[in-house]
């Protein structure tokens, strides 16, 4: 009988791979001929791992789940597991990933030997979706998320939420759902870099960003020839510490070495295997080794590679994560269409106030506390908004709402009487050529409203608006600029500052009142990581007495909040991430958002930062607007 041991002592069949030109390619990249041995073990997926010391092997085979060490068997848990995914959770634990097609149940588990000696089941789901083809982790360092792609092979992949800032949630969430190629055979995650790559049969092998709030855009890694190097079905594929790439063809079994961008860098076939089907790295300081399996019953080939020479990359650090706790009603178009919001506080009631948005295809768009949409103004296409109190109009106190319309270059006006209903009231027709931008001032020295608008050309124009007690009328009173393209901007009533958004290139100050000096100054940079352009909204926040200036960072879906006195120092960085209790997806490509510090209603007593979200997800939806409460900000300013 043979001993555990001796199944798993590996015999010691040195397979020569001298004749390894296929002939057929006339590519450049070295033919690696590199030490192969086959493992006494029959595993349609295998994995070797070492934990606290001691190596495990963790494989499938054609009716079961196993998990041995060199003496003996640890677990063994039977199913038809299609795909076996590993990820590790620290030096001491992994954690496992498996299919069970017999029932289409996704199976996860936690091993860790020095606590228990066999699997712990942490899920196990019935996966009704899709037919699983593989599964991928993904974990993300900096936004505390690790996630698991369930790969279709028709057409579509779904990203589960497992855990979010080191907490398991009671069940995986569906956080995203992936446009991929028919007939996809294999993913991968790039952890470090946020990239998915998956295989597209023997035709192709793309990227997309692994991130659930990330655009569904993708690049081409690798295709088949004539044009590329790939030859047959990609079966598996698997990421080096490096960022670079294994790709496992099935037949003949050829692994390839690529780099992050598709180079190819080696090639090394497996000829002791008929059909390959697995394939699992295990990278040590010395050491990288390739376990090359089969669904067929031949044995596990292992393969010892060159380690790849660049291999320090450094994990991203953790960002605050602040959850929404409400979303507005998704707007009806796809597309990017919702832009900015303002927010506008009941006299009397908190709960009853109201947030509006721009809708750039259609108007304004008016949401209550409870995110649903009570009124459309369908006046045209809007950009930006914002909105002060108390001004007569039609007889009565009205506050008043401007809006750029991108339709004639003109200011939208609105009237919203006590109860909270918008009314048009009327146009201020600019000379602007590209009307974009717009915030509000009231002087607290004359009590005087006033419409601060900017063209693209980089101009910005402000506007005085006159009541005679029935209509409101706009006269340009002052004209600013700044070098390129602005949009976002907010004043300061209280200390007459107005600060403007310079998209590619940061943020301005200037003074706000109607006589003072137009030269503006530069007060903070965009540096392409901590503010990434573009700048888009802008709101001002009041604490006792400190006084804040938040930013929309687009390029990196953050948001800043800064001192709103020089020397402007960072206060805060943080995104707005997944809140799986409420079942509202987090916010990314924000354009426009705004800020109060006073009561919205329960939930919302301190206030709220309201952003626009690009990217409306859990379901995909038009684009909406997500609140996070002032008091989950403040609580992170302390
Ligand atoms: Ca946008
Ligand atoms: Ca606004
Ligand atoms: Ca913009
Ligand atoms: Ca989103
Ligand atoms: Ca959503």
């Amino acid at each position: 009988m043979l001993s555990n041991k001796n199944m798993f002592k590996l015999s010691m069949v040195s397979l020569a791979l001298a004749a390894l030109l296929s002939g057929c390619q006339a590519d450049t990249a070295a033919q690696a001929t590199p030490a192969v041995q086959a493992l006494n073990v029959n595993a349609s997926h295998y994995y070797s791992v070492q934990l606290a010391g001691v190596d495990y092997q963790l494989f499938t085979t054609a009716t079961d789940l196993q998990v041995r060490n060199a003496e003996r068997e640890l677990a063994r848990q039977s199913g038809k597991f299609s795909r076996l995914t590993l990820q590790p959770l620290n030096s001491e634990a992994v954690l496992l990933a498996a299919m069970d097609t017999n029932n289409n149940s996704l199976y996860l588990w936690r091993f860790a030997p020095k606590e228990a000696p066999g699997l712990q089941l942490l899920q196990r789901q019935l996966i009704s979706s899709r037919v699983v083809d593989d599964l991928c982790f993904y974990h993300s360092t900096e936004n505390q998320q690790l996630s698991l792609f369930l790969m279709g092979g028709r057409g579509g992949a779904d990203q589960l939420l497992l855990q979010q800032q080191q907490q398991w949630l009671a069940q995986p969430l569906l956080i995203r759902e992936l446009n991929i190629p028919y007939d996809s055979t294999a993913c991968a995650v790039d952890h470090m870099a946020g990239a998915l790559y998956i295989a597209e049969a023997d035709r192709a092998i793309w990227r997309y960003q692994a991130e659930p709030e990330a655009d569904e855009g993708r690049s081409l890694v690798q295709v088949n020839k004539p044009f590329g190097q790939l030859q047959g079905e990609v079966k598996a594929l698997q990421l080096l510490s490096d960022g670079s790439v294994l790709a496992l063809e099935e037949q003949p079994a050829r692994l390839l070495h690529l780099s992050a961008n598709g180079e190819l860098l080696t090639t090394a076939l497996v000829p002791a295997l008929a059909e390959a089907s697995g394939l699992a790295v295990q990278q040590q300081a010395e050491s990288l080794t390739a376990y090359v399996s089969s669904e067929q019953a031949d044995a596990v080939q292992q393969l010892k590679l060159a380690v790849p020479a660049n291999t320090v990359r450094n994990a991203k650090a953790a960002m605050v994560q602040l959850m929404p706790t409400l979303q507005t009603e998704a707007a009806s178009q796809r597309g990017d269409v919702i832009d900015d919001p303002a927010v506008w506080h009941h006299p009397s009631a908190p709960a009853r106030s109201l947030i509006l948005a721009t809708d750039k295809r259609a108007g304004l768009d008016v949401y209550n506390m409870q995110g649903k949409r009570v009124q459309q103004l369908n006046v045209g296409r809007l950009n930006n908004v914002d909105l002060r109190y108390g001004l007569n109009w039609q007889g009565s106190v009205h506050d008043i709402a401007a809006a750029s319309l991108r339709d004639d270059n003109s200011l939208q006006l609105f009237a919203i009487d006590s109860s909270g209903k918008l009314h048009n009231a009327g146009k201020v027709a600019t000379n602007m050529a590209d009307i974009y931008g717009l915030c509000m001032y009231q002087s607290s020295k004359t009590g005087q409203q006033f419409v601060f608008v900017n063209d693209k050309s980089g101009l910005i124009q402000q506007y005085r608006i006159d009541t005679n007690g029935h209509a409101w009328q706009g006269s340009l009173v002052r004209s600013l600029q700044v070098p390129s393209q602005p949009e976002g901007c907010v004043a300061d009533d209280n200390s007459g500052m107005l600060f403007v958004g310079e998209e590619d290139a940061g943020i301005w100050r200037f003074a706000a009142e109607p006589d003072a000096a137009v030269a503006g100054e530069q007060i903070i940079l965009v540096d392409g990581e901590t503010l990434v352009d573009d700048v888009e909204g802008l709101a001002l926040a009041t604490h006792g007495d400190n006084q804040y200036l938040i930013a929309s960072s687009q390029g990196n879906d953050s948001y800043l909040i800064y001192d709103a006195a020089a020397p402007y120092a960072l206060r805060l960085r943080f995104r707005v991430s997944t809140n799986p209790q409420l079942a509202i997806d987090g916010s990314s490509e924000t354009d426009g958002l705004d800020v109060t510090t006073r009561s919205l209603g329960p939930g919302f007593e301190q206030g709220a930062l309201i952003v626009q979200d690009g990217r409306n997800r859990m379901p995909e939806q038009g684009q909406n607007l997500k609140l996070v409460p002032w008091a989950d900000i403040l609580q992170q300013l302390n």
